[in-house]
């Protein structure tokens, strides 16, 4: 096993090793942080963007995570609506975006035509095929397991390229997910984890 800390793309704990970006509601002193505005916690009404959270955000590295859910959260109308503002934001300040996204890709991927920056489809845990359009539409995507043997059977055949692991609500460390995931598909996924982080957050 490698002795190297793996890169934690999406994490609510500040994490081990040098490079994990920490999802966080305010200030923290970690080295990269992404600030969320969390498709669960919106109000049901929309409210404009505050000039204070407009402010936090020049010192993160990234943005959310954001984005939609079609089972928790308000109305989707209202959920797209954020999506659309902090999109702008994202945009506004060149920062990453990390995306949310329960059962809305099509949705996402309709709010996310023309965005110029990097996006993260964080929590990965769709098919081949799904894997395949993303990563061929230039995104990056994340998991913290390999959940069905479409997933593995894509990633064998066609590498980690713009793929990433992530700790998020697990508990568990990364360094075991990593382990998991290298197991699993018979690749060392660290470096590539490294590398992925790096290039995600242009570091
Ligand atoms: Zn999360």
């Amino acid at each position: 096993m490698s002795l190297t800390v793996p890169a934690d793309m999406h994490t609510h704990q500040p994490g081990q090793g040098e490079y994990f970006l920490l999802s966080v509601n305010g200030n923290t002193a970690a080295k990269y942080c992404s600030r969320e505005f969390h498709p669960w916690h919106l109000p049901e009404k929309f409210v404009p963007l505050t000039d204070e959270f407009l402010e936090e955000l020049k010192s993160c590295s990234a943005l959310g995570e954001i984005g939609l859910d079609r089972l928790r959260g308000p109305d989707l109308m209202i959920q797209r609506r954020y999506l659309d503002v902090l999109l702008e934001a994202a945009q506004h300040f060149s920062l990453p975006v990390v995306i949310h996204n329960v059962r809305c890709e099509s949705e996402i991927l309709s709010a996310l035509r023309g965005f110029p920056n990097a996006v993260l489809f964080h929590g990965f845990r769709g098919g081949g095929k799904a894997l395949e359009k993303l990563l061929d539409a230039g995104y990056f995507v994340s998991f913290s397991e390999i959940s069905n043997v479409s997933m593995a059977a894509y990633l064998k055949a066609n590498g980690l390229h713009n793929t990433g692991i992530e700790s998020d609500y697990t508990g568990i460390s990364i360094t075991d997910i990593a382990a998991g995931i290298s197991r699993c598909l018979d690749i060392d996924v660290t470096y590539n984890s490294i590398n992925t982080f790096k290039r995600f957050l242009a570091i």
